[in-house]
């Protein structure tokens, strides 16, 4: 979740590091910090809490410069958001930039203590830097040690070690969160996440689990974990660099919510041909997996899981294959029964979610057919490791709130639906029925962040608000979660989704005044039973904010509003009606001041569980 990058060069690095640390807040910013060794050959070590301008700041106050060094944007796991507890942590002549938890810190602690090793922070990472110390003085070079650390190690690691006695060389390792390395013309990067190197590199290799790397200004070389030499492939990005600006708009969230249509558009222009959906990258063989599937288990967290459960909908009541959706971190541990031929499709933005991750590679040990993984990042670990790979090509989502990963997955997974139905011989009128409704997506996410400026005025009657109830039914009921995720994430105020049928089960105790509730009612064959639950709120008091294309003849309208959305085809009104609760959500936070595209506590990638 933090970011790390590390550059090894001819020239000075500092600015690399720092500008590398910007394009990488999003992951971590609770402190920031960077080590280099200087041209006396002593290591300069900065560390600031907060954001990586507070870093920044103390940069342009001292006298820094030199050709090697390690920095990292840090999302705390052990320790409060500190100076002390920000990275690089350093043991003598050891500094190391990581990310992810060693669950074993205390006891590798407890044999350090012996040896006279005092932790000056609360972290799990600088008991690294002492044990690598501690080893090196057992004799050996420096990958040696690095080899010696590493299986002492339980958790997972993505980290990059500095020794101030080989100012020629860096050694990365990583076990359970990403790194890349950036190749260049005498001199090499490394970072947690691909956007940190692109404007100084697009070579990109990616270390797989297990590698250690050990990086020179003019060479690299890996080593898998029984200490092999290894060759990964070296890729040529192909994300630009400047996709990665705000552009016109104010903030991350705002061009990534404006977005969705064109990045849509995209997809669907590269998918849709001759009214057929054109999955080739699946591979010809591949399809006959989708062809004999009997059931889905769709695996996700977060926003993505609720686009799963969207898929659930569909899958069912559109092409009759049952469809099971859990959220990853349950799965892993819960020793689940694998139905007969089902099929497994994770969804990740990142493709690095370490639960995700955890449950593809835990379904290689159990009967599935196969896997299929939606992401938005090529290269991520998810890519890699599935056996077939639908990408969803929104461009890099930086706001820590997803909202064109979420329109973007239920998109693929639309098509992808349309693609089984096909292979599996059922009535041509299912994906002709789906394409038609495609073809118009983008102009009908268009009409709705039309309703930009009418979400912003709605946004001021829920600034003062500390609870909010979001009600929606079939296809809607994801939709509703998803609505009121995103208002905990970035507006701060609590949420609640139910299935709208579920309101007399409990949250009718609810109502009152003080509570918003929020009803995604599109013009469907669920509308009157819809309307059933907002009579049952309105009859206790609560003031309702109704989405929908429909009309409400009611006579007293007080505490009502209708919002009244444009007329969405039936099948993708789930991806359409998302846009406008993202759009009320923004203008909340920002009304509130809030850090629209940092949300306090949250980082983008979740890479630990
Ligand atoms: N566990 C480490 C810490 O809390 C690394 C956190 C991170 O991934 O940023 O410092």
């Amino acid at each position: 979740m933090c970011g790390i990058i590390g550059a090894i060069s001819y020239r000075n690095i500092v600015d690399i590091l720092l500008d590398g640390l910007r394009r990488l807040e999003y992951r971590g910013y609770d402190s920031s910090g960077l080590a280099i060794v200087d041209i006396h050959g002593q290591v300069m070590c900065l560390r600031r809490l907060g954001g990586v301008q507070n870093l920044s700041d103390a940069v342009e106050n001292t006298i820094l410069s030199g050709t090697i060094g390690i920095a990292h944007t840090r999302w705390a796991t052990h320790g409060k958001p500190a100076e002390i507890n920000a990275h690089p942590h350093t043991s003598s002549d050891i500094s190391i930039v990581h990310n992810g938890i060693i669950e074993n810190y205390q006891s590798i602690y407890k044999q350090l203590r012996e040896c006279g090793y005092i932790c000056s922070s609360e972290t799990d990472t600088e008991v690294v830097a002492h044990l690598v110390d501690w080893e090196g003085k057992q004799g050996g070079s420096f990958l040696e040690v690095v080899q010696r650390v590493l299986p002492r190690l339980r958790g997972t690691y993505g980290m990059v070690i500095l020794d101030r006695r080989m100012p020629d060389r860096l050694i990365a390792a990583r076990s359970g969160s990403p790194l890349v390395i950036g190749c260049s013309i005498g001199e090499n990067f490394i970072g947690s996440d691909p956007i940190a190197l692109l404007p100084i590199t697009r070579r990109l290799i990616y270390l797989e689990e297990g590698d250690i790397a050990q990086i020179t200004a003019s060479s690299i070389m890996i080593f898998d974990r029984c200490g092999n030499s290894v060759q990964r492939s070296e890729i040529l990005s192909n994300i630009r660099h400047d996709s990665v600006n705000k552009g016109v708009y104010h903030h991350y969230m705002q061009k990534e919510i404006y977005e969705q249509s064109t990045v849509i558009k995209k997809r669907l222009q590269g998918c849709l041909k001759n009214n057929k959906v054109d999955f080739s990258e699946l591979g010809s063989k591949n399809e006959i997996l989708l062809k004999n599937l009997k059931h889905i288990q769709i695996v996700a967290c977060g926003t993505s899981y609720n686009a799963g459960m969207v898929a659930r909908y569909w899958f069912e009541s559109l092409i009759q294959v049952p469809c099971d959706v859990e959220i990853a971190s349950e799965f892993r541990y819960r020793q689940p029964v694998v139905r007969h031929n089902s099929f497994l499709i994770t969804l990740s933005q990142s493709g690095e979610t370490a639960d995700t991750l955890a449950a593809l590679r835990l379904s290689k040990t159990m009967r599935y057919l196969g896997s299929l993984a939606i992401c938005n990042v090529p290269g991520s670990s998810l890519v890699r490791e599935s056996d077939l790979v639908l990408m969803t090509q929104a461009g890099p989502e930086i706001g820590v709130a997803s909202t064109k990963s979420f329109t973007t997955q239920l998109t693929i997974l639309l098509m992808l639906l349309a693609k089984i139905s096909y292979l599996k011989g059922m009535k041509p009128d299912i994906e002709r029925n789906i394409v038609e409704a495609l073809k118009v997506l983008p102009y009908r996410i268009d009409q709705m962040l039309l309703k930009n400026d009418f979400m912003a005025d709605l946004a001021k009657d829920f600034i003062n608000k500390e609870n909010a109830l979001f009600l929606g039914r079939g296809t809607q009921y994801p939709i509703a979660m998803e609505g009121a995720l995103k208002l905990k994430e970035i507006s701060y105020i609590h949420a609640e989704a139910y299935a709208a049928g579920e309101l007399k089960h409990g949250p009718l105790a609810l109502i009152d005044d003080n509570m918003p509730v929020i009803v995604v009612a599109p013009d469907n064959d669920l509308l009157e039973k819809i309307k059933s639950n907002i009579e049952e709120v309105r009859a206790r008091g609560g003031s309702l904010y109704i989405f929908t294309n429909a009309q409400f003849c009611v006579l007293n309208i007080e505490n009502m509003h209708i919002i009244s959305i444009p007329y969405v085809e039936a099948i993708i009104t789930p991806i359409a009606y998302i846009v406008p609760l993202q759009l009320l959500s923004y203008h909340i936070a920002l009304l509130k001041g809030n850090n629209v595209d940092q949300p306090r506590n949250l980082a983008k990638s979740v890479t630990v569980e």
